[in-house]
């Protein structure tokens, strides 16, 4: 191992899963760069404080609620940077919307399917009790559930009302209609959650009041690492001395080891030498991406405190809208979700096409002023999460975060636990943090041990 290199880890992204493992490096006392392609950190959680019409506050644009029960790894970091928690509102109204029929709810589905959701909600939750949350997806025998959702859904045999409730199970999830994506994360997903479907349903409640960019901030401030903003990286290569990361500004950066904290579907964008193992290779090219718009609106005439959900595949992309603010006179401020799909209706960000969407949940509102990011066709997000197609996670969950040589990997859309989540993205590079500090105090005493034995050998005997 080359003594002359610039640094003991390289991390490229600085999403949470990146900025975990730079700053749990740093706490070991080694050398970071972390090379990211935005002008800011947070990748896929990113908030700021900005005015929405008649609201001004801290606005997320992607990544925002937690669990705080469950999600150990996040809590700790709540907890080390003293941050605070809130919830949003507790919703009065329940409406759902399914096949074009409004319903007030609260009962999700109509009586006369009361037995047929009973007994879907049965199989799901004996499909989920099947799962273990921490046990990778292809070492737990469950493939047979690793089918399309729309199939999962034709075995359970419901009603159509019941159907279009139980696929807000997918829509919640991957933002991909049910023909598209496969039955296991979503599914497995409610393992994460205690196996309770309602806790599946109740996890937008607990957000951080500072915003998710000041937690991360405040985990990059407490580090030594060296932090390049705006430096895209284009290839990484390694052989036998190190890893060498180059930007596609052309500079060249050298390490013992290196973290790729990207999002799996930019892995792409990566040039790797030696190339990424076929499982990685083959898994970011198949591009199982996510398509949320997720908006902040400003909206009057709604009934609050609300949480609607929708049967995306009959109201045109449509998910669900809740009530985040109660602006008194002046109405509410509503997070709605809906598919922004490339390839079928999708409501666009314009105002008329959001407006649309709006009044699809709640006709008759008035739509104020919103605020939207398209995150699929984000260049350096690729996906607003992780939505895996069908036969790919029960094949090679586990390899899709296995170290390659003098590389680790960490994200998200790879995570063992919490897939997709921002607890996800913080244990995968709290992981490869371990993983990379091991191989590094390995090598560092393989060099010792040979130093020694070379000294020895060369020692005059008395
Ligand atoms: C709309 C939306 C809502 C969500 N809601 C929730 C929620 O409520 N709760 C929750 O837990 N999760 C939620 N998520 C998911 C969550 O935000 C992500 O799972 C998590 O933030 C991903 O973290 P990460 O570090 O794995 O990836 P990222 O946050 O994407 O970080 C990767 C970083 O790599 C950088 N990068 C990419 N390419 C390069 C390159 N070539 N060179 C250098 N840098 C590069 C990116 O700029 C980025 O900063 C949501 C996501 C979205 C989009």
């Amino acid at each position: 191992m080359s003594t002359n290199l610039d640094y003991d880890t390289i991390v490229i992204g600085g999403g949470f899963a990146g900025v975990s493992a730079v700053r749990d490096l740093c706490d070991q006392g080694y050398r970071v760069l972390l090379l990211e392609a935005r002008d800011r950190l947070g990748g896929r959680t990113w908030s700021e404080t900005k005015k929405i019409g008649d609201f001004e506050g801290v606005v997320e644009h992607g990544g925002q609620w937690l669990w705080p029960d469950r999600q150990v790894n996040m809590m700790a970091e709540v907890q080390r940077y003293g941050m605070t928690l809130q919830q949003s509102p507790f919703p009065d109204h329940y409406p759902t919307l399914s096949h074009g029929e409004h319903n007030p709810g609260p009962l999700p589905v109509p009586l006369e399917e009361i037995y047929d959701f009973e007994r879907a909600y049965f199989q799901i939750m004996t499909d989920a009790a099947r799962m273990t949350r921490g046990v990778p997806l292809d070492k737990q025998n469950v493939a047979d559930l690793d089918i399309p959702f729309s199939e999962y859904l034709d075995k359970l045999d419901v009603g159509p009302k019941t159907r279009a409730y139980l696929s807000f199970l997918c829509y919640n999830d991957t933002c991909r209609y049910p023909d598209e994506v496969s039955a296991l994360p979503p599914v497995s997903f409610i393992a994460n959650m205690d196996h309770s479907l309602i806790k599946t349903w109740g996890i937008f409640e607990d957000y951080l009041t500072e915003g998710t960019g000041a937690l991360i901030n405040a985990m990059a401030d407490d580090t030594d690492a060296d932090i390049r903003y705006e430096t895209p990286v284009a290839s990484v290569s390694q052989d036998a001395d190190g890893v060498t990361v180059t930007t596609r500004g052309g500079d060249s950066f050298t390490a013992k080891t290196a973290v790729v904290a990207t999002p799996l579907a930019c892995w792409n964008d990566i040039e790797f030498t030696p190339p990424l193992s076929a499982d990685k290779a083959e898994t970011t090219r198949e591009r199982h991406v996510a398509y949320p718009i997720k908006i902040w609106a400003q909206v009057k005439n709604a009934p609050k405190p609300v949480a609607s959900m929708a049967d995306a595949l009959t109201s045109n992309g449509a998910i669900t809208a809740f009530t985040q603010h109660d602006l008194g006179d002046d109405g509410q401020v509503l997070i709605g979700f809906f598919i922004d799909h490339p390839d079928r209706p999708s409501f666009g960000t314009d105002f008329a096409g959001v407006e649309q969407f709006i009044h699809t949940l709640y006709p008759g509102a008035e739509l104020v002023a919103y605020d939207a990011h398209r995150w699929a066709t984000d260049e350096f997000a690729g996906s607003g999460w992780v939505a895996y197609k069908p036969g790919r996670i029960s094949k090679s969950h586990s390899r899709l975060s296995t170290p390659e040589g003098k590389l680790f990997f960490a994200t998200s859309d790879i995570a063992i636990a919490f897939l997709g989540w921002i607890e996800g993205a913080v244990d995968m590079g709290k992981k490869a943090a371990v993983d990379a500090a091991r191989q590094m105090t390995r090598e560092a005493i393989e060099v010792s041990v040979r130093a020694h034995a070379s000294s020895a050998a060369t020692a005059v005997p008395r």
